[in-house]
């Protein structure tokens, strides 16, 4: 039977509660048991793929096409494996099931009421994902803040879920802050025992609470916390910030994290092996080279917005004990060849990440003017792609004004439009190409050194695609199309083979780096940085 731990958190938002429940993951995996990760958010948005990055910061892609919450970027990287889209529960997913289900007579004319029907689906969602993978052991976050209006349906089911499998079959972690004074010197306890007061008030006794601190707690603070909060001291975890979140877990099971979870559980406490995970954490420590990379994106002020972008970049860059430094570049700012140059020369790579809309997108079409004329290392990852090609077309190719139909409708030059299926789609809610799907590979080209193989998946989220009136004619002033869907009708890679490494993906590899496991493509272009340092 599935066991669950229930992660909630109190005082502020941001916490990092998606590393914590990542990191019980990597911890409770490298003790062998199976383990499977479930956010769930409180807002009504079905599914965060309409909402802008700004807001969010990135939606992270399933292998199914689930658009979800960046959170499952991290479950996915921490414990290597693949979600999908029961693993992201939102607000207005269970409204919509429930309200669909009244729509269709389903509560056989009783009042659809918060409690139990919102709670109860809730609850369904909950049982669904033990069910998919049947995980030792269910890790769930909920998203938001205790004390939230629109997180009460939550809490109220995961009460009734504990009681109804039994409390010790699961357990509820409380992450807070504990902010620091610096006048006074000391580090505040009181905002959290009014947050576990809180929520207790709904019924849940945490047995453990994890504490987000600058700097390290005292034994006071946390045997005063333990009193307050009537949790085992030994419950009481710190959680500093660390340089890399992938130290998270190494730090949390130094303070014995994992056996106290697993008592609590009832679960035997096997020898845990984290000698990989330790040897990665050294070499991330301790790099020989370093790197400059310039992102050149619209979202630039928010980091989040491309997470699992510069998290592939920092694996590429464990695997050959380099540090990467990112350079941020917000492309509407380059506005003339000039500006582009000034910004980029002194940087190894170049790489313009997924993005949607028209603003920026002459600043990136500038930006990579630079990186193919100057032969900087160039990494297109979807739009990356598109105005790669929209580039070669204008100025290789002397297509004036090429472009996409998403960015100019009345174009002359049509090179990126969009797909046959996505013409006759209206709404905006999960109706792009999304998800994996299949990609042939072409040999004697830099994306089959890399992959080695002629077959390959990768994930997707685009309206828009290369149009195929145009490969004749930018083939043959030297576009390489190493990679097409099997049918051949879909452009998924470009290449210029010229250069030292100038590759394009219609598709997100990013979403499928590992840290132990660094994406082929994002190793070729760190690779290529690296050869011409
Ligand atoms: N806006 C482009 C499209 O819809 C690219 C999408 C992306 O970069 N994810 O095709």
């Amino acid at each position: 039977m599935t066991k669950y731990i229930f992660i909630t958190g109190g005082v502020v938002s941001s916490l990092g509660k998606g590393i914590l429940a990542a990191s019980l993951g990597r911890l409770l995996v490298s003790r062998g048991y199976k383990v499977s990760i479930q956010k769930f958010d409180p807002y009504i948005n079905v599914d965060p793929g309409t909402m802008s990055p700004f807001q969010h910061g990135e939606v992270f892609v399933c292998e199914d096409g689930a658009e979800t919450d960046l959170d499952l970027g991290h479950y996915e990287r921490f414990i290597n494996t693949n979600l999908s889209q029961i693993n992201n529960v939102t607000s207005g997913s269970v409204y919509q099931t429930v309200i669909n289900k009244e729509r269709k007579g389903e509560y056989l004319g009783a009042t659809v009421q918060m409690i139990p029907h919102i709670t109860g689906e809730i609850k369904s969602r909950l049982i669904q994902a033990a069910k998919k993978d049947n995980p030792d052991i269910l890790i769930a976050e909920i998203g938001g803040t205790i004390g939230d209006i629109e997180g009460l349906p939550f809490i109220e089911a995961i009460r009734q879920f504990r009681t109804e499998i039994g409390y010790h079959n699961s357990m509820s972690i409380h992450v807070t802050l504990l902010p620091y004074l610096p006048t006074s010197g000391e580090l505040k306890t009181k905002p959290s025992q009014h947050s576990v007061n809180v929520l207790r008030s709904y019924g849940i006794q945490p047995e453990m609470l994890v504490l987000r601190t600058q700097i390290p707690v005292g034994k006071n603070e946390k045997e005063k916390l333990a009193l307050f909060c009537s949790v085992d001291k030994d419950c009481v975890i710190e959680c500093k910030d660390m340089d890399t979140i992938y130290e998270v877990p190494l730090y949390l099971e130094e303070q014995g994290i994992t056996s106290q979870i697993l008592k609590i559980l009832g679960l035997q406490d096997n020898t845990p092996d984290l000698r990989d995970w330790s040897e990665m954490i050294e070499a991330i420590k301790h790099p020989k080279k370093e790197l400059t990379i310039a992102l050149v994106g619209k979202y630039t002020e928010l980091n989040d917005a491309y997470i699992s972008v510069v998290e592939s970049l920092k694996h590429a860059g464990y695997k050959n004990s380099t540090k990467i430094n990112i350079k941020w570049i917000a492309s509407e700012n380059i506005t003339s060849e000039k500006d582009a140059k000034e910004s980029l020369e002194d940087v190894n790579g170049i790489i313009v990440p997924g993005g949607f809309g028209i603003r920026g997108i002459e600043g990136k079409l500038k930006v990579i003017k630079y990186a193919r004329e100057n032969n900087v290392p160039y990494l297109g990852l979807c739009l990356g792609m598109q105005c790669a090609v929209i580039e070669f077309a204008r100025n290789v190719a002397g297509l004036k004004n090429a472009n996409s139909t998403e960015f100019d409708k009345n174009t002359e030059y049509k090179v990126v439009d969009l797909m046959e299926e996505q013409k006759n789609i209206a709404g905006y809610g999960a109706t792009m190409r999304l998800g994996s799907y299949p990609c042939k590979i072409e040999n004697n080209t830099k994306a089959y050194q890399m992959y080695n193989s002629n077959l390959i998946n990768e994930r997707h989220r685009h309206r828009f695609e290369f149009n195929n009136e145009y490969k004749e004619l930018l083939t043959k002033k030297g576009l390489v199309i190493s990679g097409t869907s099997p049918d051949g009708l879909l452009a998924e890679i470009i290449e210029i083979p010229q250069n030292d490494w100038f590759v394009a993906c219609q598709f997100h590899p990013e979403f499928k780096s590992r840290p132990q496991n660094p994406h082929p493509l994002f190793m070729g272009f760190i690779n290529a940085a690296l050869n011409q340092k």
